[in-house]
């Protein structure tokens, strides 16, 4: 509804400044024309003038300057109808061209808008769930006249699962916010080798619970960047091809450089993404439904948007590629 104001609105402001400068050119026209006519005709009284000196038909050129008025009048009036015409068709089809410009001015505005609503609405979202989870169990057990010790560390324990998925979420969102707005992050010359292993130690401890190896064929690569993004793109990576794979599955990190680009793989032997959900994993919050049956309460759908964030920072590329139970792959693609 705002946006079809907006749309009015620019219309409107496009519309006037051409019929401004229509409007504008048309008096001109009309005021060069008629000038132009008016002098033509004085001119050709003159001559009519100079020929009755010599033949003295008076009666003849005073009929003749009668008739050259009335043409004047005439052709100044049509000039006049002309250039209304005219100055309707420009308002009509500026109205018309102003409104699609309008619309196409404004739509990044507008998607920018939706996609921020939609992000705040997830977000809402996101930290209203462990919140009513948190708010019913303690509400329950107040009501509990015989509330022993026991009960009450039970709902403790729970509770303070919640705060961790909510401090999680709140972190995401720092990260992403964080990158979003500072692209100003101190770069330096970073070996990849170092940050791989450096990511690889933040996932160990769930990779070893799976009983996941992993198999490397790492090079010696360095790049400009933000160690600690990059740490953190490559956990994400990780982090992922671990929750989404099976027990005692291998995960493959490869690495080679392709021109003056760095190209490294995550590949996973796990459950897949679906065609269709591949074009979304990006988005914020998004989730695919297989992961979320598999993975309750596992991850909000922002860490690939963060690595698409870390990505973009190091004006790189992410791509994935995908089949269902064979297992995901992610490449990265950056400038060396
Ligand atoms: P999450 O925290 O839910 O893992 P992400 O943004 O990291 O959020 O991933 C978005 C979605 O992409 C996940 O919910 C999952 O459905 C899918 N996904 C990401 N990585 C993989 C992977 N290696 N294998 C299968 N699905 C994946």
């Amino acid at each position: 509804m705002t946006f079809k104001s907006a749309y009015l609105k620019l219309t409107a402001f496009y519309v006037l400044i051409v019929m401004i400068i229509s409007v504008f050119f048309s008096l001109v026209l009309y005021r060069i024309s008629s000038n132009e006519l008016n002098q033509s005709l004085r001119q050709q009284m003159r001559n009519l003038q100079e020929l009755q000196f010599f033949e003295g038909s008076m009666n003849y050129i005073s009929d003749f300057e009668l008739m050259r008025l009335q043409q004047l009048a005439q052709a100044n009036h049509n000039l006049k109808y002309y250039l209304i015409y005219f100055n309707s068709v420009i308002f009509v089809v500026s109205f018309g061209l102003g409104y699609f410009l309008a619309k196409r001015t404004l739509k990044p505005i507008r998607q920018m808008m939706e996609s921020q609503n939609r992000f705040t609405a997830d977000a809402s979202h996101e930290l209203r769930t462990p919140l009513t989870a948190m708010k019913s169990e303690i509400e329950v057990n107040l009501r509990d006249q015989n509330l022993n010790l026991e009960n009450a560390k039970k709902l403790l324990r729970s509770n303070l699962e919640e705060v961790e998925k909510l401090e999680n979420l709140s972190s995401s969102l720092l990260k992403l916010a964080n990158y979003e707005n500072n692209k100003n992050l101190a770069m330096e010359n970073v070996a990849l080798e170092d940050i791989i292993a450096e990511s690889y130690l933040r996932v160990e401890r769930q990779a070893k619970e799976k009983q996941i190896t992993f198999e490397n064929d790492l090079k010696n690569i360095k790049i400009n960047g933000n160690r600690d993004s990059l740490i953190q793109l490559f956990k994400i990576l990780l982090d992922n091809a671990i929750k989404y794979s099976k027990p005692n599955s291998k995960i493959f990190i490869l690495m080679d450089k392709i021109g003056n680009d760095a190209v490294i793989k995550v590949r996973d032997q796990g459950m897949g993404i679906e065609e269709e959900d591949l074009k979304h994993i990006f988005d914020r919050f998004y989730r695919t439904d297989l992961s979320r049956s598999k993975n309750k309460n596992n991850g909000y759908g922002l860490g690939l948007s963060i690595a698409m964030q870390i990505v973009k920072m190091h004006k790189g590329k992410i791509n994935v590629e995908s089949q269902i139970n064979q297992g995901s792959e992610f490449t990265v693609i950056l400038p060396a």
